[in-house]
């Protein structure tokens, strides 16, 4: 059977960066299409990992932007401090929600919770179809239009025409290898495990990020009480994903010691191979790249959806801001493209660099080290700086009453 189907935009993954952009594109005049090669998660399906997303509080703004805090708030943990230190060093540095001046340095979600609330926006949307099941199987780009070949387990569908393709499906992204784009991958040789752990002291919205030398370790606060961890360690050490739970906590106690009294039991483990892997361009054609499919950064700082999301933001902007007549010309995605480049680039750096600086180099760098944390945790302007940045604030702007406002 050939039945084909046209939208001014399609978007190829249905995760989290892809779903934000459809709704993002909710309630405007384009025709959205977006697939998976998955069912999507919704509220009838068990959830089935524990990944959680601490989110900047630009990130909490965007979200507001795209009609769905309302429903996640109640499950979003507010973060008032982030504790940082090096393990075997003295220096330790404390980062304040009054330092920035905001209600929260950022929250923690569940990753699921938030898919979940974008897609219960989407299934109302009249200009978005959400198409599950659904593989790309071949793309041919022309001046005007992209053709999709799809394939799906019903044969319901057999071709799509669009005039924007957005590729969101995420790092191993098949989008791009149909486009005949490069990627370059750097792999960490590291390992993130993540977990839940009940602690027996409450952690009173309260974050950590201990430097290790295997790689860094994140305590964040969940709202029911308990800690989400995420736990970098060697590739060659991995193993330790499947150690006992009493082993596992005491791996856990001999990285971070007893901050939080002790961890009393631990969830369900999971890993994640790291590697920083980066499309060689932002678009080709009438293809543009968002998310892991663009950009997949070391967790280190939690910056991955922050940025993705602060892209996204910015390409509805482009999108929508022309006639109709001119989605995904060319102009429109160099001009995204150059609008994201700083804060990509920066962010990039700054989540590469943390990886490594607390892992590598000589043995003089652990001193400057300290002596770095030290000196942000007694300069005000530095903690408000370092915390902008890590906050995704540089891409907002003070209205007259000093309170951050979106662009
Ligand atoms: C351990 C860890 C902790 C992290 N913590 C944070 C954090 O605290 N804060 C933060 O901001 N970021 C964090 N990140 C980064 C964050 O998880 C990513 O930025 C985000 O998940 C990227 O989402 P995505 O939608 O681009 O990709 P994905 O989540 O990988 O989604 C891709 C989607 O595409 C679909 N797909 C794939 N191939 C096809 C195909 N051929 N056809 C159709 N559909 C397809 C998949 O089914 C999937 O739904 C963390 C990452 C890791 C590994």
């Amino acid at each position: 059977m050939n039945i084909s189907v046209d939208y001014d935009l399609v978007i190829v993954g249905g995760g989290v960066v892809g779903a934000a952009l459809a709704c993002r594109l909710a309630d405007t005049t384009l025709r959205v299409a977006m697939i998976d090669a998955h069912a999507f998660n919704d509220q009838t399906q068990p959830h089935d990992d524990d990944r959680t997303l601490a989110l900047s509080y630009s990130t909490r703004l965007l979200l507001e932007k795209l009609g769905v805090w309302s429903a996640l708030s109640a499950s979003a943990e507010p973060i008032h401090t982030v504790h940082v230190s090096e393990k075997g060093r003295f220096g330790t540095c404390q980062l304040g929600r009054q330092d920035v001046g905001t209600p929260a340095l950022g929250y923690v979600v569940e990753a699921w919770r938030l898919d979940r609330v974008m897609l219960e926006r989407l299934k109302t949307q009249e200009n978005v179809d959400l198409l599950s099941a659904t593989r790309v199987t071949a793309i041919s780009q022309t001046n005007n239009d992209v053709d999709l070949a799809v394939s799906t387990t019903d044969d319901r569908l057999s071709a799509i025409r669009c005039r924007l393709l957005v590729a969101a499906d995420g790092s191993h992204s098949s989008i791009r290898k149909m486009t005949g784009v490069h990627a370059k991958h750097t792999d960490y040789k590291q390992t993130a495990i993540i977990t839940v752990a009940q602690t027996e002291r409450p952690h009173k919205n309260k974050a950590y990020e201990r430097f290790t030398p295997q790689g860094p370790l994140a305590i964040l606060p969940l709202h029911d009480g308990r800690c989400s961890i995420v736990m970098t360690v060697d590739a060659a050490d991995k193993a330790i994903v499947s150690s006992t739970d009493t082993e596992f906590i005491k791996t856990l106690h001999a990285q971070f010691g007893y901050r939080q009294g002790r961890f009393l039991s631990i969830g369900k483990r999971t890993a994640f191979p790291l590697y920083l892997v980066q499309s060689e361009t932002q678009f080709t054609g009438r293809t543009v790249f968002i998310g892991n499919a663009r950009r997949s950064l070391h967790p280190v700082g939690g910056q991955g959806f922050n940025l993705a999301l602060r892209d996204v933001d910015t390409l509805a902007t482009c999108l929508l801001k022309d006639a109709p007549h001119l989605l995904g010309d060319s102009t429109q995605l160099t001009q995204f493209t150059q609008m994201r480049q700083t804060d990509q680039n920066r962010t990039t750096d700054l989540t590469d660099g943390l990886a490594r600086l607390f892992r590598e180099g000589a043995e003089w760098l652990g001193p400057v080290r300290a002596f770095g944390l030290i000196s942000l945790d007694f300069s005000p302007w530095a903690r408000r700086i370092f915390s902008q940045q890590m906050m995704g604030m540089h891409h907002f702007s003070r209205d007259k009453n000093g309170t951050k406002r979106l662009p």
